[in-house]
């Protein structure tokens, strides 16, 4: 199917939903660089919602059913259609967020390692197994397996619309779930396209991942439409929004939210390599991501050099949306006026604007602030634009207290050539995920979980972590051989209580 086939799927019948549940009001999604229209998609009401995942219900089981080896089989087969295809989806993903085409190919690569990931592990990381019955229950045998939760609501964000849902779908879905996802409102094009995929690729389980679209609303829908939990990446503020909506139904979350990641570059790091980081950290797809670099704490011993390094590579950059263009527009106008609102409170409360600060329409050149306050907001809160704060510290202790103030823990990195000393300030930083000598290669690690803690978030995607998030553990025990005393019967010899705390006492007893 051709990329223009694919949009006369999804302009007005997202993921083939619309037969089920008509709905008149549409919205359009448009290019961020030139204002075209990319594609018009239904606007799903709360009715809608419901009868979508209603109508995955009885595919949850389906899907179940298949067991380890069916959904491998059927995951492979998505991940070898969107290999095929990654230029088609990365020209979408260009003309809807307004990345480079090469960022989305990177984007779509780790999305499609994370498919092959999960479907190749889930049998191990859940599948039935034999525990230790230990010693009160030693008659009987123990399992343990993890059982999929059902339909899963999976409710994405605009900055990587590929990678970032499927660190949900990819990982419920191999789980033995069924999905239904709620795209951004900015790219509901990415959202649809990838749903058309599946029922290209995985024709006999069409109804394991729909998507229906909208704004808030339909978000909110989702959060009340009795899925088995519901997998959240976006901002804290709708993050708390779509927490209370689930906790009407008692509907289990997983939180991924924003960051304020910071990069720690100690006395003997590379500094070439960390400022080289720390740029492409900070700047590439236009400073949006939610792992990306925002601040930077040199120790004085480097802070010259890294300045210096820093502000060579950032003379390079170029914003624009043609080929060469280094990164792309601010996907929402909104987001610009976030940038200039940092800039100024930053340049307001005493710092220095060393390169860009400018933002001109929907580009912002690539700023780099020095001497900005712990306490400005270009520090404290999330940017989200291709900026970068670095402050000059004592020692890497110093980075590290500064690092852990802030109350978001996403990630963040740590550049030193003492392999011992950048583990331990790795393992000390407030977050979930820690990059040493690099910058956010975590992400590109199926094994390795993501997720935050503090205002980043709970609950993880990815890795064995990422799997059994979307399950349910089971304990079952199996009687092998009955006892002769079984302390559980109202039948029990009347000594028999005394007998078992003297055993304890001998097991348990000396241990003091
Ligand atoms: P957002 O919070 O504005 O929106 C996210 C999604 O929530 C959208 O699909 C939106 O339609 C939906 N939504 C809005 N209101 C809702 C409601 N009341 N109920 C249910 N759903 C609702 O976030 P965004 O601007 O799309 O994304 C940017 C944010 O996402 C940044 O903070 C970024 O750091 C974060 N992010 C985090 C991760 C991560 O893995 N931790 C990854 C990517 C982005």
């Amino acid at each position: 199917m051709t990329l223009a086939e694919q949009m006369d799927t999804v302009t007005g019948a997202a993921a083939g939903t619309v037969d089920r549940h008509a709905t008149t009001e549409t919205f359009e999604s448009t290019d961020p660089a030139t204002g075209a229209v990319v594609g018009v998609f239904p606007v799903h009401d709360a009715e809608a919602v419901r009868a979508t995942v209603e109508h995955a219900r009885p595919a949850a089981v389906a899907w179940a059913a298949l067991g380890f080896d069916g959904r491998r089989q059927r995951l492979n087969a998505y991940r070898g259609y969107l290999a095929r295809r990654m230029h088609e989806l990365a020209d979408l993903v260009h003309r809807e967020n307004g990345k480079p085409h090469a960022d989305a190919i990177l984007e779509i690569t780790l999305a499609i390692d994370h498919l092959a990931w999960a479907g190749a592990h889930a049998r191990k990381t859940l599948g039935p197994r034999k525990v230790s019955a230990g010693m009160l229950a030693a008659n009987h045998a123990a399992y343990l397996e993890y059982q999929p939760l059902g339909v899963i609501g999976v409710i994405g964000p605009w900055n990587y619309p590929v990678f970032t849902p499927m660190g949900s779908i990819a990982y419920a879905l191999a789980a033995g779930n069924a999905v239904v996802f709620k795209p951004s409102e900015h790219t509901p094009a990415v959202g649809a396209w990838l749903a058309a995929a599946w029922r290209a690729a995985v024709p006999d389980a069409v109804d394991a991942f729909q998507v229906v679209t909208g704004f808030g609303d339909t978000g909110a829908a989702l959060c009340r439409a009795g899925v088995g939990k519901l997998a959240f990446t976006g901002s804290a503020p709708t993050g708390r929004r779509v927490m209370a909506a689930c906790a009407e139904t008692l509907t289990p979350v997983l939180m991924e939210l924003g960051g304020k990641d910071a990069m720690i570059v100690d006395d003997d790091a590379d500094v070439a390599a960390a400022a080289d980081a720390a740029v492409w950290g900070a700047m590439s797809n236009a400073g949006q991501t939610c792992i990306g670099i925002e601040r930077v704490y040199a120790t004085g011993a480097v802070y010259d050099r890294f300045v210096t390094e820093v502000t060579e590579r950032v003379r390079e950059l170029r914003a624009g949306s043609d080929d060469a263009a280094t990164y792309g527009p601010m996907t929402m106008p909104s987001q610009a006026d976030v940038v200039r609102r940092h800039v100024a409170d930053a340049v307001a409360s005493g710092g220095r604007v060393l390169a860009g600060g400018t933002v001109e329409g929907r580009y912002v050149a690539p700023t780099v602030l020095l001497d900005v306050p712990e306490t400005s907001a270009a520090v404290r809160e999330e940017t989200f634009g291709p900026t970068l704060t670095i402050s000059r510290v004592r020692d890497a202790e110093e980075a590290l207290a500064r690092t852990n103030a802030n109350p978001h823990g996403l990630a963040g990195a740590v550049f030193s050539r003492s392999r011992e000393r950048a583990m331990d300030l790795a393992r000390r930083m407030r977050s979930g995920m820690t990059s040493v000598n690099s910058v956010l290669t975590f992400a590109s690690v199926p094994a390795l979980p993501f997720g935050g803690v503090g205002e980043s978030g709970f609950g993880r995607i990815h890795g064995e972590d990422g799997l059994k998030e979307f399950t349910r553990a089971k304990a079952i025990t199996r009687q092998r051989v009955p006892l002769p005393v079984n302390l559980m019967s109202f039948r029990r010899p009347a000594a028999a209580a005394d007998a078992l705390a003297r055993v304890m006492g001998l097991v348990h007893g000396r241990h003091r």
